[in-house]
């Protein structure tokens, strides 16, 4: 497909489908972590676990045991053990696929081997979902949003408004996205949202993609001083739309 083609399915996406979420009376924040690195499980979770918050895992099942430019990554086992850590496991297809690459059939049916595979660990269908690599149609959103109650991407937030077929986040990577998440965690107090943050790896030396763990720990300290409420993305959903959680 040719990229102009890309970017216009792409920007398309962003008007078409929608489905706006009420604005909270006062703000909330989720975190998440996304693929999902080992790092993001046994450093990331732990920083927020000390705050008594829990994080949502947008995983990809296919990149369990892989070890890529993230570092290496979760295994099926972990997964079961951070869902019994009262984190949110949440879909990101098996294989981690494009939807530019492929049919929205093949799409649909990658996601389908990867809830087969969360349920037989114990695990219940999961009700949220981002959108591999940001990458999203406007006849994909069409077809998952019967599927999900939320669909991520991975734009920063430019309003209050949350399209819960298309949902903003702000990106914590490198210093730039921190300085720009930590400007952001300002207007909590003065304007009631759903702030979405997610990641991948947290290291020392983290990949374009992750962020350290001194700027994830500044985050947090910015998030806890604001006053803001943090939960799941499940949690966040459920408290919007005043239903009963997923448990
Ligand atoms: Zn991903």
């Amino acid at each position: 497909m040719k990229s102009l083609t890309r970017i216009f399915k792409r920007r398309m996406s962003r008007f078409v489908e929608k489905s706006i979420l009420p604005t909270p009376a006062e703000s909330i924040v989720t975190f998440s972590f996304d693929d999902c690195p080992l790092s993001a499980i046994e450093t990331g979770l732990p920083m927020l676990e000390a705050e008594g918050w829990r994080a949502t895992i947008y995983v990809a099942c296919g990149l369990c045991e892989i070890d890529n430019h993230l570092g290496p990554h979760m295994s099926l086992d972990d997964v079961a053990a951070v869902h019994a850590r009262g984190h949110e496991i949440a879909d990101h297809t098996f294989s981690h696929l494009n939807i530019m690459d492929v049919s929205a059939d093949a799409f649909l049916a990658n996601i389908e081997k990867n809830q087969k595979i969360l349920m037989g660990l114990g695990l219940p269908a999961s009700r949220h979902f981002a959108y591999p690599y940001g990458e999203v149609t406007p006849a994909l959103k069409r077809a998952l949003r019967k599927r999900f109650k939320t669909l991520r991407g991975v734009i920063s937030p430019a309003s209050t408004a949350q399209d819960a077929n298309l949902m903003n986040a702000m990106r914590l990577y490198s210093d730039g996205t921190i300085d720009d998440a930590m400007t952001h965690i300002e207007t909590l107090s003065q304007a009631p949202q759903w702030l979405h943050f997610f990641t991948h790896d947290v290291r020392d030396a983290p990949s374009e993609y992750g962020c350290t763990p001194k700027n994830l720990q500044r985050i947090i300290d910015a998030v806890r001083t604001s006053g803001a409420q943090v939960m799941t993305v499940d949690q966040a959903y459920s408290h919007l739309r005043q239903r009963e959680p997923l448990s």
